[in-house]
C-alpha cells in the first residue's frame, strides 16, 4: 500500500515573525518589461495581437481562513469568470480534516480516504476553470485574422491559456512538494522530526494571506509557467499547427504576445514582479525566438538562464527554487531569522548568500518528454453535465488534439512526484 504523506500539522503552532529590515531597490517602474517592437517574423495578419489582460490562476487567498476551512461543504469556485484554475494543497486539505474531526488524521491512508471524499471541486489537486478560460478567449480580438484562420487562432490561445494554468497551478504542488522534501531532508540529517530547521508550508501559506502582494510563491508559479508551460520544448504541438503558413513563427509569435500579457506592469501584484524575475527582454529577445521557431530544444535552458539573481553570489549555481526553500525554512520555529525574500527584488534580506539553503539539482531545470507514466502530468476527460457545453468546449476540443492516439489520457511533459506526492489527475469544471 502506498504511504501518504502527511502534512506537517504537528501542534499546529504558527509564528509570523515579519520583523526584519527592508532593503530598497529603486527602480523604474517599466523596467524589465518587454517593450513593443516590430516582430521579426513575416507573419500571417492577426496572430501578433494583444493578449487581454490575464485573470487570475489563483483563489482569492482574503477567502481563507485557516480555522474555518471545511471542504466538506460543496462550492463553486470557477462560476466566478475571473477565476483560471487554482491549486488545492495536501495541507490545506489536512486543516479541513482537523476542522471537521477535533482531531489530526491518524495516518495518510485516513487523509486520503476523506480526501475522496470530499466533493470534486475541494480535493487535492490542480483544477481549472474551462468556462473561464474560455469567456476570457471571448475577450480577444481577432482582427486581421483571415475568418478561415480565426477558430485555429482562438484554439491555439486557448491551449496556451490552458498550458499557462497548469504549469502555474503546478508551480504550487512543487512548492509543497519541497516542504515535505526539505522535511525529510532534515530528518535525515538530524535524526530527529521536529528540527528547528522544519519548514513550514502552512504558516507560509498564511503569510501569503496577509500578504498577498508580495508572496514569493507566486512568483514561482509564474516561473513554472513559463518554464515549464509556455517555453516547455516538449509539449505537444496542437493538431491543427501545420494548417498554417509559416506556423513555427507564428507559435513563437503568439507565445510572445502571452509573455507580454504576463508581464505587463499594470497586472496586479506579485504575479506582475515576475518581470523583476526573468529578463523578459531577453528571452523574447529576436535570437531565442528564432530558437523557438526553429524547435531547437535548447529554448528549454532560455527561462533558467535569464533569471535575474545577480545580488546573490550563490544564485550562479543556485535556482529560483532556493528562494522558495529559503522562505519556507524562515517559518520554522526558533529558527534565526534572516528575512524573507519578498516577490519582487525590494527586499533580500542583508548578506543574503549566508540564508540560502541549497541542496542540490532541482527537478525543474530539466522539461522531460512525456510517455505514458505515471510521472507526469495526466489529463483526463472533463466530466462535463451539459452535453452541448462538451460538444461547444474549446478547452475539451485543445485536450483531444493532445490526446496520443488510443489513449485516453493526455500526458504533458510536466514532472509529478509521485514517491513524495502523487498528483491525481488535473479536475476541470465547467
Ligand atoms: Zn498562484
Amino acid at each position: 500500500m502506498k504511504k501518504w504523506p502527511l502534512p506537517n500539522l504537528d501542534g499546529g503552532k504558527i509564528r509570523i515573525n515579519l520583523d526584519w529590515s527592508e532593503r530598497h531597490w529603486f527602480f523604474k517602474e517599466d523596467d524589465y518589461f518587454i517593450k513593443d517592437r516590430p516582430l521579426i517574423f513575416d507573419l500571417p495578419k492577426g496572430w501578433g495581437n494583444n493578449w487581454p489582460d490575464l485573470p487570475n490562476p489563483d483563489e482569492d487567498p482574503s477567502e481563507f481562513w485557516l480555522d474555518r476551512i471545511s471542504l466538506s461543504s460543496p462550492r463553486n469556485p470557477c462560476s466566478k469568470e475571473t477565476l483560471l484554475g487554482y491549486y488545492m494543497s495536501w495541507h490545506i486539505v489536512g486543516v479541513s480534516f482537523f476542522n471537521e474531526n477535533g482531531r489530526q488524521p491518524r495516518n495518510g491512508e485516513e487523509l486520503k480516504l476523506y480526501n475522496d471524499s470530499l466533493p470534486k471541486e475541494n480535493r487535492f489537486g490542480i483544477h481549472i476553470c474551462s468556462r473561464s478560460i474560455e469567456k476570457y478567449i471571448e475577450k480577444f480580438s481577432t482582427e486581421g485574422l483571415e475568418p478561415s484562420q480565426i477558430p485555429m487562432y482562438l484554439e491555439y490561445c486557448t491551449f496556451l491559456t490552458m498550458i499557462y494554468v497548469i504549469a502555474h497551478e503546478w508551480g504550487h504542488y512543487r512548492s509543497e512538494v519541497l516542504s515535505f522534501q526539505i522535511s525529510n531532508l532534515v530528518k535525515s540529517i538530524s535524526g530527529e522530526p521536529n528540527n528547528r530547521l522544519s519548514p513550514s508550508y502552512l504558516s507560509y501559506f498564511v503569510y501569503k494571506k496577509e500578504y498577498p502582494d508580495t508572496n514569493f510563491e507566486e512568483v514561482f508559479a509564474e516561473w513554472a509557467s513559463l518554464k515549464l508551460g509556455i517555453f516547455n520544448y516538449y509539449m505537444k504541438k496542437p493538431a491543427f499547427a501545420a494548417s498554417i503558413p509559416n506556423w513555427p513563427q507564428v507559435e513563437a509569435t503568439v507565445k510572445f504576445m502571452l509573455s507580454q500579457a504576463i508581464s505587463r506592469p499594470n497586472r496586479i501584484r506579485p504575479y506582475s514582479d515576475i518581470r523583476f524575475w526573468i529578463d523578459f527582454d531577453s528571452i523574447t529577445r529576436d535570437v531565442v525566438m528564432k530558437r523557438l521557431s526553429e524547435n531547437k530544444p535548447s529554448i528549454n535552458r532560455s527561462v533558467n538562464d535569464n533569471v535575474l539573481i545577480d545580488e546573490i553570489k550563490s544564485f550562479k549555481k543556485g535556482k529560483i527554487i532556493d528562494v522558495l526553500m529559503h522562505n519556507q525554512m524562515q517559518f520554522s520555529q526558533d529558527h534565526q531569522f534572516n528575512g524573507i525574500v519578498k516577490s519582487a527584488p525590494l527586499a533580500y534580506p542583508y548578506e543574503p548568500d549566508s540564508s540560502f539553503y541549497h541542496f542540490g539539482d532541482d527537478e525543474c531545470l530539466v522539461a522531460h518528454k512525456p510517455s505514458n507514466s505515471e510521472n507526469f502530468l495526466q489529463i483526463g476527460n472533463p466530466a462535463y453535465s451539459d452535453p452541448s457545453e462538451r460538444f461547444n468546449s474549446r478547452v475539451l476540443k485543445v485536450i483531444e488534439s493532445l490526446k496520443e492516439n488510443n489513449s485516453s489520457n493526455a500526458v504533458l511533459p510536466i514532472r509529478v512526484f509521485s514517491e513524495m506526492l502523487p498528483l491525481d489527475p488535473i479536475y476541470f469544471h465547467v
